[in-house]
């Protein structure tokens, strides 16, 4: 899950990036409203958080040419006071949820995951690949009867590989879509980070779901059936 976060204030914009990515979010930032639209055109995110009051653009704009051109991202709107006209605006340009600031951090997460669970791009809550299950929303996977206990990291590992499954994902895919853009050119931590998943979700189970392409990246698919 990946998740933008437009705001001008450093410190606000930094702890909402903290806190999302301790949750096990990618996140990305702008810290303007030209800088967030422009991420929006080099990337998919699954729910866009907007300030209200942006420089160069603000977020009414932003979430204007959002609309008009088509995208459906889930957006939520953070404005500095409640007013009944900015609220009623907000929702008639599209945007999803509108959270007055000072907010709460329990409470903008739990926002966070509504529209999460809301989100159009979502195409399944719960993913069954042979005995595994990931049940996306609530963040839980087991195999069988048997619960995984698994890190929100790990969690996300999984479950892009389950989201596509039988496709090979590079290294670069993998760091791209789990970690930041940014993260490292150094392949061998997602080596380390798929040693660690498969010796919770493959090690202790007969019938092995991850498998490795030598060269080339990893693929999450039930051999056992064909
Ligand atoms: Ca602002």
């Amino acid at each position: 899950m990946r998740i933008l976060i437009v705001e001008d204030e450093r410190r606000s914009r930094e702890f909402l990036a903290k806190g999302l990515q301790e949750a096990g979010y990618v996140v990305d930032v702008a810290d303007d409203g030209e800088e967030g639209l422009q991420a929006t055109r080099e990337n998919d995110f699954d729910l866009i958080v907007l300030d209200v009051m942006l420089p160069v653009r603000d977020g009414w704009h932003v979430l204007e040419q959002l609309r008009t051109r088509g995208c459906e991202t889930p957006v939520l709107f953070l404005t500095a006071r409640d007013s009944v006209p900015d609220r009623v605006r907000g929702l008639e340009l599209g945007a999803d949820d509108y959270l007055v600031k000072p907010f709460a951090w329990t409470e903008f997460l739990a926002r966070v995951r509504t529209l999460l669970r809301r989100s159009p791009v979502r195409t399944a809550e719960i993913i069954k690949i042979g005995d595994l299950e990931l049940d996306l929303p609530r963040m839980k996977a087991r195999r069988g009867r048997q619960p995984i206990d698994l890190t929100a990291k790990e969690f996300q590992l999984l479950s892009l590989l389950a989201r596509r499954r039988g496709e090979v994902l590079s290294r670069t895919t993998i760091c791209e879509q789990v970690w930041d853009m940014n993260f490292s050119t150094d392949s061998n931590a997602v080596d380390v980070a798929m040693g660690r998943l498969r010796r919770k979700v493959d090690e202790p189970f007969e019938n092995k779901l991850i498998h490795t392409q030598r060269g080339l990246g990893y693929i999450l698919e039930d051999r056992a059936q064909s």
